[in-house]
């Protein structure tokens, strides 16, 4: 036998207050301190319109135009409203530089820094020697000479940005000779032959997807030749019957017929990453020895500073590149070079580096200290998760990311999150996901071979209380 339900109590229009009686209320004054009277009455507005249109549809419960409720509800309404839209997570992903979780973590002298930088004048373009007019690039380039041995350096907002305001400025309309294994897609919209579009240039391609020769390079260089190109093959790579001409020898082919040669180098890293046990990648002065007459790259890469393109080489072809209007365009805020200066001042102390670089420390934290962490979490996991789901430890390879050494992996551990019950578990393991995702601070994992992975590898110690407090509650 089913029951009726007991009949619920509905209002009507006329039951709802008026808007001055609801803001005149005691309860009101924390939402009107905390949210001002313009928002607060625009939200109350709205609110009150809502609950007449549920009385005329004949569905307002009439405990909900109590001014308790009124109050109660315009709260949660205001507090989602207002909520930041830019907000922190934790990257489980395994992907260390992760561009779409804004790729390098800056150490604290750099955010000390930029909120110096930002709540007090600051000399950007100010020559405190003189008292005239400065150039904000005087703030880094010393810094960048001495660590890559190039003559001269400047600064824009990415190394996308650098990379077109270098086609610009040195071959508008004329060629540029590039090498088809390099013709690269990084992340979505850029594209080495449409940059060269926008920036005005004639792309030669030369060689083919596989193997370029020497003389390929010689025997396209033209009257109309503006340079020779080599682009980091950041996100891929190719392997097999392969064949492509080094830095030096491109270089010599340039200088020989006396036309520069540049390098996209992506990732630029400045220091060899090997004295730290990870993989070989040619540095930026590297680059620069082995002839290159320009070097552009990122400084939120492997760098591990804020977003930003750095360009370092020539001093004759600095300068052209800073007369173009279009630096003037790219140029990038006090907030970058604030962040970006003692960044690179760190690298004067190699030694303290694995440790004060934020991007350095995570690439190198030793594999027993995050089977430790997962060894420690895993109990907090299991139980947020529930028992329809099964938590182990399990040893899994971190990647770099942002296109950094594609094939290279590091060694890490994770949580692998299971389905317990029978039958597929792709529902199931994307419901977990969502309910991750929407934490008060959201865990970002990663989906792969019917588990959901949290690799530890980013989660530091010091992140592990505020990780555990909020998966102290079973997920919902
Ligand atoms: C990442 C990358 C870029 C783009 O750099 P952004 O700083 O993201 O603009 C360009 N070229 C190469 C080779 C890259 O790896």
């Amino acid at each position: 036998m089913r029951q009726n339900p007991s009949p619920v109590a509905l209002a009507g229009p006329a039951d709802i207050p008026s808007l001055d009686r609801v803001l005149g209320a005691a309860p009101m004054q924390a939402l009107l301190d905390a949210y001002g009277r313009t928002q607060v009455v625009a939200g109350l507005r709205d609110h009150l319109a809502a609950l007449r249109a549920d009385a005329l549809a004949g569905r307002l419960v009439s405990g909900r135009v109590e001014t308790g409720a009124i109050v109660h509800e315009l709260a949660a309404a205001l507090k989602k409203a207002t909520e930041p839209r830019l907000r922190v997570v934790y990257n489980l992903t395994g992907t260390v530089l992760h561009t779409n979780l804004g790729r390098a973590l800056l150490p604290d002298e750099a955010v000390a820094s930029v909120v110096r930088a930002l709540t007090a004048p600051a000399n950007l373009e100010f020559d405190l020697d003189s008292g005239g007019r400065g150039d904000r690039d005087d703030l880094i380039e010393d810094l960048l000479c001495e660590l890559t041995g190039a003559e001269a350096a400047t600064v824009v907002n990415n190394n996308a940005a650098a990379v077109l305001l270098m086609l610009n400025a040195l071959a508008d309309r004329r060629e540029v000779v590039v090498s088809r294994g390099e013709l690269v897609e990084i992340g979505g919209a850029f594209r080495i032959p449409d940059i060269m579009k926008r920036a005005g240039a004639k792309l030669v391609e030369v060689g083919t997807t596989n193997r370029t020769h020497a003389r390929d390079y010689e025997e396209a260089i033209g009257p109309r030749t503006a340079m020779l190109m080599k682009v980091h093959c950041s996100n891929y790579a190719i392997t097999g019957f392969t064949k492509s001409v080094d830095v030096a020898e491109v270089a010599r082919i340039a200088h020989a017929r006396g036309v520069p040669m540049t390098v996209d180098l992506g990732s630029g890293t400045l220091l060899d990453l090997t004295q730290w046990g990870l993989p070989r990648e040619d540095t930026v002065r590297d680059t620069v020895q082995a002839g290159a007459d320009l070097v552009t790259f990122s400084g939120d890469k492997l760098l591990g500073g804020p977003q930003a393109g750095l360009l370092v080489g020539r001093a004759d072809l600095i300068r052209k590149i800073k007369k173009n209007p279009l630096k003037r365009a790219l140029r990038v805020s006090k907030l970058t070079l604030a962040a970006l200066e003692p960044v690179l001042a760190l690298y004067r102390t190699p030694e303290f580096l694995p440790e004060r670089l934020t991007t350095l420390r995570l690439l190198t934290r030793p594999q027993r200290l995050i089977q430790a962490a997962a060894d420690r979490l895993r109990d907090t996991v299991q139980h947020a998760v529930g028992a329809g789901y099964a938590v182990q430890a399990a040893p899994v390879f971190s990647q770099i990311g942002s296109g950094a050494l594609p094939a290279d992996h590091l060694p890490s551990h994770a949580l692998a999150i299971r389905h317990a019950g029978s039958g597929r578990p792709g529902r199931h393991l994307a419901r977990l996901e969502t309910l991750l995702r929407g934490l008060p601070r959201p865990v970002i994992g990663r989906l792969a071979d019917d588990a959901l992975w949290l690799d530890l590898r980013c989660l530091e110690e010091r992140d592990e209380p505020g990780f555990i407090a909020q998966l102290a509650q079973p997920l919902a």
